[in-house]
């Protein structure tokens, strides 16, 4: 069920569903999902879809990762990352194979446990964790080339933003219930240039700390 042929499906489904990025297949080809599950829901670890990770949050669905990691990859690989919504850490592991340095953050407490004690087990050694309120991002490391957030606010963070290089791009899902659109910012001297890109269900991002 954990197996490298079942891994290999999943990854020929994401082709199939448009994913062009080889170095990214590779790593979700690579990367255990099944780990970051539930043991009871391990079996279906590796089915294109998003699942309960506990504390009413769910491990993203893999084509999602798949496609906000595409996005924010496709105007060159950004240096230092960072990532709003740790949860099970599943995207963290992605993420951390592309890029030399993220920074990551949670407002769950045992989910970013969780995630970081999963990284260690992969030797994923280059990720900052902070448990904390990501819509404040982390200004003391700030500059990012790219920020990537994986739950969705009504509106764009203005904090997230100003913590973008000139150059850097965030992908972003942005509104409220079955209203919400997946947005890619790219930061340039002249202000934000903003493209949607798809419909998507993201829970919502919730401020402060649990
Ligand atoms: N990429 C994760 C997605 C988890 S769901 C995965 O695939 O597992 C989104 C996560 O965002 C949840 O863990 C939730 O607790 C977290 N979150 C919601 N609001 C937040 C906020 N303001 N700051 C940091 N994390 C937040």
């Amino acid at each position: 069920m954990t197996s490298r042929r079942t891994r290999h499906r999943l990854v020929q489904r994401l082709k199939d569903q448009g994913i062009r990025n080889a170095a990214l297949l590779a790593i979700i080809g690579n990367t255990p999902r099944h780990i970051f599950v539930d043991e009871a829901l391990a079996v279906r670890a590796y089915d294109d879809t998003a699942l309960p990770i506990g504390h009413s949050q769910t491990i993203s669905q893999p084509y999602m990762v798949a496609r906000m990691t595409e996005l924010l990859l496709e105007n060159g690989m950004p240096r230092k990352v960072l990532e709003v919504g740790t949860g099970s850490g599943y995207q963290t592991a992605v993420l951390a194979q592309l890029v030399e340095k993220l920074y990551t953050v949670e407002r769950i407490l045992p989910l970013m446990q969780r995630a970081r004690q999963c990284l260690h087990e992969l030797r994923l050694h280059n990720v900052s964790y902070r448990h904390s309120d990501g819509g404040w991002g982390r200004k003391e490391y700030a500059p990012y080339d790219g920020i990537l957030v994986t739950a969705a606010p009504e509106e764009i963070p203005l904090m997230l933003l100003e913590q973008l290089t000139t150059g850097g791009v965030m992908v972003i899902p942005v509104g409220s219930g079955d209203q919400q659109s997946l947005q890619r910012i790219t930061k340039t001297d002249k202000g934000c240039e903003l493209e949607e890109i798809e419909p998507v269900r993201f829970v919502p991002l919730v401020p402060g700390r649990f």
